[in-house]
């Protein structure tokens, strides 16, 4: 069954879209041109570019011991450099290939490594804490140009969209309802067997703030047994609908496990973005909102509202990391 730690289990395509786009110039990045540093540093890809290959003398001097005609597999791949570089243009190629089929204005921008541990909150701007209770949070502090995209509720099953999200390599958080989910929780076991993360938003989607504590609690605890049992992973991240809560809410979702809430500063449309400050434009660590939604309710399917959002977070600069990797 699913494990917690499979959420990480996307690295291979993040980091195919992040050597091709090594490769590729990152597509050319609009605003600011921020790449992130693991696209910078995480290869000998850009290194490799263009420029002359040391000769392989100083990797055989290294270690004498390991026969020249039988070399390790590491030195092997580092010597055949033609091969090497063809296959970077290949998957750069692929990326691009995959970008164009799904009509997306340019490459997304790889999101850097998570951190090896998920990093201490601490009060900024954008985090509520409070002794005991479980941070709300509208914006993860963090100076690396991410954001983070979470799809909430659970009508719109959409399976075009979830392809899209895997083959560009676009994490997703999402924030489960019971009553919209039930009819397919494979659905969202699907989403989470490809590294999605499926939290907490309760059994009815009630406004949280006008129930007693005993409700309330019953509401998001009954939702942590349900995902756990649907889909084999205990949530630690919860939501209230509507971004709804007063103090009865916090306390009860921390006795059920939770340990953070996040929020969010954007909410995108498949025709629009919406932004909560009059700059209007994204900032390091935003938390961007969306429903699954159809073509009942929107002006457009999930895969446009999918192509609005990247296509939006590229041209700022950004790259789209996973919400549960940082809280
Ligand atoms: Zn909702």
């Amino acid at each position: 069954m699913a494990g917690p730690r499979r959420g990480r289990g996307r690295g291979g395509l993040v980091a195919a879209v992040c050597l091709a786009a090594a490769v590729a110039g990152c597509g050319g990045s609009a605003g600011g041109g921020a790449v992130p540093s693991t696209a910078r540093a995480g290869a000998s890809a850009a290194a490799d570019r263009g420029g002359p290959r040391p000769p392989a003398v100083p990797a055989a001097a290294a270690a004498p011991a390991v026969p020249a005609v039988l070399p390790g597999p590491a030195r092997a791949e580092e010597e055949t450099s033609s091969e090497a570089v063809a296959r970077r243009a290949d998957a750069a190629r692929a990326a691009l290939e995959t970008t164009r089929r799904w009509g997306l204005a340019r490459l997304p921008l790889p999101a850097p490594q998570p951190p090896a541990g998920r990093p201490e909150l601490r009060a900024a701007q954008g985090v509520k804490l409070a002794d005991g209770l479980p941070p709300v949070v509208y914006r993860v502090p963090t100076e690396q140009p991410i954001v983070f995209l979470t799809v909430d509720d659970g009508a719109e099953k959409d399976p075009e969209f979830s392809r899209m999200a895997a083959e560009l390599g676009i994490p997703l958080s999402t924030f489960v309802a019971d009553y919209l989910a039930r009819s397919d929780y494979g659905y969202f076991r699907r989403l989470s067997e490809q590294g999605d993360a499926v939290n907490n938003h309760t059994i009815n989607h009630r406004n949280l703030k006008v129930l007693d504590y005993a409700t309330q609690r019953d509401e998001i605890c009954r939702q942590q047994d349900q995902l756990e049992g649907q889909i084999g992973t205990r949530p630690r991240l919860f939501r209230p609908p509507y971004g709804e809560y007063n103090e009865d809410t916090l306390r009860a979702a921390g006795s059920c496990g939770i340990e953070a809430v996040p929020l969010w500063n954007e909410e995108a449309f498949p025709d629009r973005m919406e932004y909560r400050y009059e700059d209007q434009r994204l900032h390091p660590g935003d938390i961007i909102l969306t429903h699954f939604r159809g073509t009942d309710l929107w002006p457009g399917s999930m895969p446009d509202l999918l192509r609005k959002v990247v296509d939006e977070v590229t041209a700022q600069g950004f790259a789209l990391a996973r919400l549960d990797d940082y809280l």
